[in-house]
């Protein structure tokens, strides 16, 4: 059973969003109490070369309060919510993003933020883990080595990289391709989520376990999140469109890792032709 605020501090808690929101001041973090932390037994071994996110800091996880009513949802409108077109909707969210500098990336050498590029309106978006150096000069997503692949991926789906959305888990390059830290991500994930949400996508690949933990809040390995579809909706934000009740997220390898461990494009492919039947794409005749 959801549950639900007491409704003297649900008006107090309004009228203090409220006030934020006046002040231009739309994201809010929630601070997890002890009591919602679990133990965890015993890390799962990771098979796949740094396709795994960095362990977590301590033996517990956080785990959120999925039945509790999301008090900010409902209470805190974003501010394109109510923009229609989607460009401009993400013209603001890029403009709410600002010189970001809500967390470590922004001091440990990026040149730019990554906001994300492609249609809008896509029907499919790709989501990785984070820029790396020649992203970071360009200001665009997945323009390197890894994005060459994506390209290949994308055109052999019968597709161009025009028709879709492709962006990242964090928008600033960390130091050295590291993988960019929970902390991080949590930070800078709720932007995607707005990013998705005036989208509205039909299917969302998570490219890489960075990407598929940070919007699944799972912690399994890329064995197990591998190979279905998960139903998926941003969290923490309402699309402007009431039709829009969330989308399908697959999972596949990220395209540095199928780089470095070709072997695995085989496996990719079988990722990519599921979500091609669900969307009703035919591979182009060779
Ligand atoms: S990674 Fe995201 S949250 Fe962190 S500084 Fe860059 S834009 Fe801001």
């Amino acid at each position: 059973m959801p549950r639900t605020l007491d409704p003297e501090l649900r008006r107090t808690l309004a009228d203090r969003i409220r006030f934020y929101n006046e002040l231009g001041i739309y994201d809010f973090y929630r601070r997890e109490s002890a009591e919602s932390c679990v133990a965890v037994a015993k890390p799962e071994p990771q098979p796949e070369l740094r396709e795994e996110m960095s362990p977590r800091k301590s033996a517990a996880v956080a785990v959120p309060p999925l039945a509790e009513e999301n008090i900010f949802e409902v209470l805190s409108p974003k501010p394109e919510q109510k923009i229609i077109d989607p460009v401009r909707a993400l013209r603001v969210i890029r403009e709410d993003l600002g010189d970001c500098t809500r967390c470590v990336l922004h001091k440990q050498g990026r040149k730019q933020i990554v906001f994300g590029v492609g249609n809008p309106k896509a029907e499919l978006m790709f989501i990785g883990e984070g820029p790396g150096a020649d992203e970071d000069e360009q200001g665009e997503p997945f323009v390197g080595r890894a994005g060459q692949l994506l390209n290949n991926m994308i055109k052999a789906m019968g597709i161009t990289r025009e028709s879709v959305y492709i962006a990242n888990i964090v928008k600033c390059r960390p130091p050295g391709n590291r993988t960019p830290e929970r902390e991080e991500c949590e930070t800078c994930s709720p932007f995607l989520m707005r990013q998705i949400a005036v989208i509205k996508p039909k299917v969302v690949v998570a490219l890489g376990a960075v990407a598929a933990k940070t919007l699944l809040a799972m912690n399994s390995s890329m064995a197990q999140l591998r190979g279905r579809f998960y139903d998926f909706k941003p969290a923490g934000v309402r699309s402007n469109d009431p039709n829009w009740q969330g989308c399908k997220l697959a999972v596949t390898y990220h395209p540095a890792f199928l780089l470095r461990d070709p072997r695995q494009k085989g496996e990719a492919w079988k990722d990519l032709q599921m979500v091609m039947k669900e969307l009703g794409l035919k591979a182009p005749a060779k």
